[in-house]
């Protein structure tokens, strides 16, 4: 498959393929749940395959966790915070998350290789963005183990108790990460569930967990469907739910949750807009808008899947966007030289395929790149519509795919108006050589992220969530440390 990946560019000249070597890893044919710090099979001796998008060819089977199995790792759960973990010194706590940050740079590579294999994303960016932001954000949270006294002054900072974790298939590591790292740093136990199709990194984690030796039930990792995430959101003894995923399902987890005691965060949909003026360095933005909507397939919450570009330099942006989209390769995962690797699944495959239908039938215009696919696999060329209307579905909706829709405007404030007319507010990017304009522009967009003159790009340091059906509280940061505690006032 490597070879399709080879392109013959206008002066003549092609990329030979650069396979990362898979050899180093090592994936059971088999995966149990995660409970108590051991691999157990499953109460229904269910199991399902995870494949790999770029072949259709399964890698592993799973273990499907049923309502007996969530027990049972909340019960786990709750023995080792009112155990070990709760009466280990806040410095031990952050000793064992440092371990878990240096094993994973240790083991990055494999990490990076299985991300790719289970979830299409390209190497280089599971390698290069996926792997070392997940190290990133236990070793920042690792840090403030013991401090979370001097991080809410005058508040008694104190652990919620079981955290239940949902999180979606776009960012499998990286979300885990995001997740149990700050969960710890304040002193709870998790269970985690990974999405149906990339469980396979949540389950090394797993692995690693374990050698790490934390006590047995911090962390418990149960993979399984959408009733494994319903049996964890309903469970009586979980105290925090943080769930990411789509509008439609944090939706439901909130009626659930409706009227419990249970805190929760929900990192919910998006639609963000890159926005252009006229006075930015085009060159540089065509590149942002690039990595914002077709790199990792669009596959991102946060990407941006509208470009808003002012009227003077809409055809000379578009233009370079088109030869830009010429250039990316997409294909194998597994090669280096990749842009755009697999859609995550054949369901996602066909929600994209119906956008892409959609959007024509609403009288926009297409415009694919030419580029070849593969022939076996999931995948989509990175596509832009043109002369859409604010009101068309392709603009409202969340598509989840490398795919662009452009509008223009003439003033500062049309350009706002249509920014912020969508149900989402999670980001958004700003183009322009001035400095005033940045400053006004970020105050009157509604999104909880906005990226001047750059996009997508993260640190754990900062928060991160969204406005209106983006969701409910912040990761990251000090923010995403109040998510996982009760800070009452000091007395
Ligand atoms: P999803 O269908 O909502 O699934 C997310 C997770 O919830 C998966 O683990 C899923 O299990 C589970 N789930 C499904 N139904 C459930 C239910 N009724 N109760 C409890 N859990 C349930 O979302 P997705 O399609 O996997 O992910 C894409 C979405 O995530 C996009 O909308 C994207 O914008 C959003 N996202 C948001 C952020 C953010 O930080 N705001 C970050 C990343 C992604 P299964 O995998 O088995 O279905
Ligand atoms: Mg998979």
């Amino acid at each position: 498959m490597s070879g399709q990946s080879k392109l013959s560019f206008d002066g003549g000249w092609e990329y030979a393929p650069a396979p990362q070597d898979i050899s180093h890893i090592q994936l059971e044919k088999k995966y149990g749940l995660f409970i108590d710090g051991d691999f157990v099979a499953p109460e229904s001796g269910n199991y399902f395959e995870t494949i790999n998008p770029a072949t259709e060819k399964p890698l592993a089977k799973v273990a499907a966790a049923n309502g007996a199995d969530v027990d049972k790792a909340v019960r786990a759960a709750r023995k080792a915070f009112d155990g070990p973990w709760s009466k280990m010194s806040a410095a031990d706590r952050g000793k064992y998350i440092y371990r878990i940050a240096r094993m994973l740079q240790e083991r990055s590579r494999e990490f990076a290789v299985i991300e790719s294999l289970d979830g299409g994303k390209p190497i280089r960016e599971s390698r290069d963005i996926d792997i070392p932001l997940s190290a990133a954000h236990f070793f920042y949270y690792a840090g403030w183990a013991d401090k979370l006294q001097y991080a809410f002054p005058g508040r008694e900072a104190q652990a919620l108790g079981v955290a239940g974790q949902i999180i979606p298939w776009n960012f499998p590591l990286l979300m885990a990460a995001w997740k149990i790292a700050p969960a710890l740093a304040c002193g709870n136990t998790v269970v985690l569930k990974p999405a149906e199709t990339t469980p396979l990194t949540a389950l090394k984690l797993a692995e690693l967990v374990r050698d790490a030796d934390l006590p047995p039930g911090v962390v418990n990792i149960v993979t399984g469907a959408g009733d494994t995430g319903t049996a964890l959101v309903e469970h009586d003894d979980v105290n925090k739910i943080a769930f990411t995923g789509s509008t439609a399902v944090g939706r439901l987890i909130q009626q659930r949750l409706a009227g419990t005691a249970k805190k929760y965060t929900l990192e919910l949909g998006g639609k963000a807009a890159n926005i252009i003026f006229a006075d930015a360095a085009i060159d540089q933005a065509v590149e942002g808008i690039v990595n914002g909507i077709f790199f990792n397939q669009g596959h991102v919450c946060c990407a941006g899947s509208r470009l808003l570009v002012q009227e003077a330099v809409a055809d000379e942006v578009i233009q370079k966007l088109k030869d830009r989209m010429e250039t990316l390769i997409v294909g194998d995962p597994l090669d280096k030289n990749t842009d755009i690797g697999a859609i995550n699944s054949a369901a996602q495959h066909k929600r994209i395929d119906e956008y892409l239908k959609l959007g024509q039938e609403e009288g926009a215009e297409m415009y694919q790149s030419s580029r070849p696919v593969p022939a076996s696999g999931y995948w989509c060329r990175p596509t832009l519509f043109t002369g859409v209307s604010q009101s068309n579905r392709i603009v409202q909706e969340e598509i989840f795919g490398p795919v662009l829709a452009i509008q223009t405007f003439r003033t500062m404030e049309e350009g706002v108006t249509k920014a912020n007319n969508t149900p989402y507010g999670l980001s958004g990017g700003i183009w322009t050589d001035k400095g005033a304009k940045i400053f006004k522009m970020t105050r009157a967009i509604r999104a909880g992220v906005i990226w001047a003159n750059t996009f997508n790009k993260f640190d754990p340091t900062s928060p991160f969530g969204g406005y209106k059906e983006s969701g409910v509280g912040r990761e990251g940061g000090l923010h995403g440390l109040s998510a996982y505690l009760s800070l009452e006032p000091r007395r």
